[in-house]
């Protein structure tokens, strides 16, 4: 199976990577410490970007790289992204960060689906420093990181997570089945196997043994078994003394 991991998936809608942390100097997610005109864009992280840039061109719609998305942020409160939508993605596991945004297009509660427009690629920030219009797309694991720092740098890779990934099916439970117990109770000879066979899928027997009388096992066993339904069996285990229990072990 073909896996379109969220990477793959932005490149097919028109966006060209512009920050890989594959591919930094210092080894593949190692510092980026990405400097200019002395103003370390990554200095909040210390020096690290655990993140991919991507830019189609300012303006462009950002796609929601799957379905099932819930938008759990949608401020600029969490971190130096500007305008930004954190996006949950239970089916796949993780929360995406988009940011930078020029135009934010989506509010806390929204469901996205693959391909919403979650905002517009855009320049923002929370330092109000220049920077070129871009997407800042940041995976993490999903759930809920209470320390800003953190959550504003933690990163993980997404290289192997399917954005087409379905859903498992839900279990399924058979609950038509009906089971029966019959003991020695039930003598052979007032049952009618053939009638009672057409309603049960399977039958459990009750037996007896020791100086018990196994009276009806062996036969409630040989007609279901001879009308097709299968039986088990379980010994009712009454001893009251030591050769009791020795007999029927
Ligand atoms: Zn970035």
């Amino acid at each position: 199976m073909i896996i379109i991991n969220p990477i793959d998936y932005l490149i097919k809608k028109g966006f060209r990577k512009t920050s890989d942390p594959a591919t930094y100097s210092s080894g593949k997610w190692g510092l980026r410490n990405y400097t200019v005109n002395g103003y370390n864009y990554d200095s909040y992280c210390g020096g690290y970007h655990r993140a991919w840039d991507f830019a189609k061109k300012d303006g462009a719609a950002i796609p929601s790289i799957a379905d099932g998305g819930i938008v759990t942020a949608g401020t600029s409160e969490h971190s130096n992204f500007g305008k930004q939508a954190v996006v949950a993605y239970p089916k796949l596991d993780i929360q995406v960060i988009y940011g930078h945004l020029k135009r934010l297009d989506v509010k806390i509660g929204d469901v996205v689906n693959q391909g919403d427009t979650v905002g517009t690629q855009g320049a923002t920030n929370y330092n109000n420093v220049f920077m070129a219009s871009h997407l800042h797309i940041q995976f993490q694991k999903l759930g809920y990181i209470p320390d800003e720092r953190t959550f504003v740098c933690t990163g993980i890779d997404v290289l192997n997570i399917d954005v087409n990934k379905k859903a498992a099916p839900a279990p399924t439970t058979n609950n038509d089945a009906m089971i029966i117990d019959v003991s020695h109770h039930q003598p052979s000879k007032s049952i009618n196997y053939k009638e009672l066979s057409k309603y049960v899928d399977h039958v459990i027997i009750r037996t007896m043994d020791a100086d018990m009388e196994d009276r009806e096992y062996k036969n409630h066993h040989k007609h279901f078994k001879a009308q097709g339904v299968p039986t088990a069996a379980y010994a009712f285990f009454r001893a009251q003394n030591d050769t009791h229990v020795k007999n029927e072990s």
